[in-house]
């Protein structure tokens, strides 16, 4: 059995029909936008300086006095000198089940009194939810972690998720629950040969780019047709 990669885990998680039109159009890289926001992420001493004019000529989705503010708090936390100067970038991450890239790979210690795991982190496009991360995300960062942890043949306990268009990050804790659904994707994942049954929630459906493939009508769709 092949790999499976952790963005169509991603995908499933979001809907494995999606999925299923995503492999069909073979179109899956980002879009520019999002890697216009990733690049944000690599340069937070700059933006932490920068003043408003600075700040608004950037893909920021909050206003600059908040986004520096965002990002001193992120100065203030222990993982600030690893998140701006990472061990490496775009590090492929193979398991043994699924591979797939860590936007930055936090360097570990284990010299160190209190020892330090490496740490997988995914720089995402978008912005985060109020508390935690997107369910999507959960599971990449999930998948990073376990493949991380099997290269290294160690406990990796958490990944990271960044958003760089706010300057905030996540932790995502490899807790029981998480792992079982990893698990249910990657056999969602494997197993998919064919379209599976649409969604029925608007909130997914409307931003979705294979809504016409797909057929689903929405809230805003019905309310036209007046249906
Ligand atoms: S429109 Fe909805 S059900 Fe159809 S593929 Fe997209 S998210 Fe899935």
């Amino acid at each position: 059995m092949s790999l499976v990669a952790a963005s169509d885990l991603a995908r499933a998680a979001y809907c494995p029909r999606q999925l299923y039109y995503a492999r069909q159009s073979d179109d899956r890289g980002p879009p520019d936008e999002v890697e216009a926001r990733r690049d944000l992420a690599f340069r937070y001493p700059e933006l932490r300086g920068a003043n408003d004019a600075a700040l608004e000529s950037r893909p920021i989705a909050v206003e600059p006095a908040e986004y520096r503010g965002n990002l001193d708090a992120l100065a203030a936390d222990d993982l600030w000198d690893r998140l701006v100067d990472p061990t490496e970038r775009d590090a492929l991450l193979t398991g043994k089940d699924c591979r797939g890239v860590a936007h930055k790979l936090l360097a570990g210690d284990d010299g160190a009194d209190d020892p330090t795991p490496p740490t997988p982190v995914f720089v995402s496009g978008g912005v985060p939810p109020p508390e935690g991360v997107w369910e999507p995300q959960s599971v990449r960062a999930v998948a990073l972690a376990k493949a991380l942890a099997w290269e290294r043949g160690r406990e990796v306990p958490r990944g990271l998720v960044e958003y760089p268009a706010v300057g905030v990050v996540r932790p995502v804790r490899l807790t029981t629950r998480k792992k079982a659904r990893y698990r249910e994707l990657l056999w969602t994942v494997e197993t998919l040969d064919g379209p599976p049954p649409r969604l029925d929630d608007d909130t997914k459906c409307e931003p979705c780019e294979y809504r016409e493939a797909c057929g689903v009508r929405t809230r805003s769709l019905k309310s036209l047709l007046g249906l």
